[in-house]
């Protein structure tokens, strides 16, 4: 189905984002991981939020995501891996399926990960951040999953399911991709196996990974006054902008983002 709007990311920043666009009267798409694995879940007590003091991460999350589904927010279960403009639509991938919409809300969050050394070099090429996508291409053969998550526990166990052998890495500190062409082997923690492909799973890609062009300044997205970054329709918000890096900038960015993309997206129907 193709929306006005389509938010990656479902924190503060994404739900204020989809409320907004919700308030404008257009159709928006959130997709991100299921709302438990959002880094702020984990934080105890939240003092700073304006009328809210005193609430946990989770229940601040909660209450965000309720609040953006009584305004008719829809909501998508997954990573979003690329993003493609055609025309006047962008194309973003969702594990193995697409979704299309007129503008883009960005607000992943910092993907805090730095990249494997070897990961650029064999991406595509031995190295998948999709387990549902290329799974299939390596049935009955022996994998490499490093995971961060619980979704990503659930990816290999679909791996282990279409006869893949699977040796899971639980959240590893340091790894090493090797091969010639393409990736052979996986060393994490000192302990190193060979694998077909070598699955990455963690719970946020870099703004750059899922936008190739997106303009970046000290490591974080670029934008305007209304939270536009240098690509036709896609905006931005919350943590990935820069700091502070704290829940009420979130939901405020996420404000003006979510009001800028529908705003565009009217703009494209005329
Ligand atoms: C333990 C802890 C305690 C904290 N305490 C406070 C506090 O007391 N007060 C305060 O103001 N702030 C606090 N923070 C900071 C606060 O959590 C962040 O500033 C806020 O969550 C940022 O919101 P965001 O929406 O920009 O990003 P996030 O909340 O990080 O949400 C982004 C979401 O998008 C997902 N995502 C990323 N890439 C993709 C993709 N390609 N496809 C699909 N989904 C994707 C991410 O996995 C994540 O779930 C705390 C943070 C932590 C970790």
């Amino acid at each position: 189905m193709a929306y006005d709007v389509i938010v990656i990311g479902g924190g503060p920043a994404g739900l204020s984002a989809a409320v907004n666009v919700r308030a404008r009267g257009r159709s928006v798409l959130v997709v991100s991981n299921p709302l438990e694995e959002n880094p702020l879940w984990k934080a105890e007590r939240v003092d700073n939020y304006l009328g809210l003091p005193g609430l946990s991460g989770a229940e601040l999350l909660e209450r965000f995501q309720a609040h953006a589904l009584q305004a008719g927010a829809e909501f998508r279960t997954g990573r979003v891996l690329n993003a493609l403009a055609m025309g006047s639509d962008w194309y973003v991938s969702i594990g193995s399926d697409v979704e299309s919409a007129k503008a883009i809300v960005l607000a992943g969050g910092v993907a805090r990960a730095k990249k494997f050394p070897g990961e650029a070099e064999y991406l595509g090429k031995g190295v998948s951040y999709c387990a549902t996508c290329d799974g299939m291409l390596y049935r009955n053969k022996p994998v490499a999953v490093v995971g961060y998550s619980e979704s990503a526990k659930k990816e290999a166990e679909f791996l282990a399911s279409i006869g893949c052998t699977v040796t899971y890495f639980d959240r590893p500190k340091q790894c090493e991709i090797t091969g010639g062409e393409k990736a052979e082997r996986l060393k994490c923690d000192g302990q190193t196996v060979e694998a077909a492909c070598i699955f990455l799973l963690r719970p946020a890609l870099a703004p750059t990974d899922v936008f190739p062009g997106i303009g970046m300044e000290n490591g974080y997205v670029l934008v305007d006054r209304t939270m536009a970054t240098n690509l036709p329709g896609v905006f931005a918000a919350g943590d990935c902008t820069g700091t502070p890096l704290q829940v009420s900038s979130a939901a405020g960015e996420g404000l003006v983002a979510g009001q800028s993309a529908a705003k565009y997206a009217a703009e494209q129907m005329k």
